[in-house]
């Protein structure tokens, strides 16, 4: 398999866990300047409820 960027095309959802593709992702929630992406409506409204317990740094 080629890779042709360096950006992961693989990504974690802070929510679930899951690992997604980022072009498969349900949508991108850019928080503090960082892009989480987010597999479904759930994981979204949960993100945008609290944030602040999904990010780390
Ligand atoms: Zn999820």
């Amino acid at each position: 398999m080629k890779q042709k960027a360096k950006q992961k095309l693989v990504t974690i959802d802070p929510v679930c866990g899951k690992r997604i593709n980022r072009n498969k992702a349900h949508i991108a929630i850019s928080y503090k300047g960082t892009d989480y992406l987010l597999c479904c409506p759930k994981c979204q409204s949960e993100f945008e409820k609290k944030p602040e317990k999904y990010v780390t740094d």
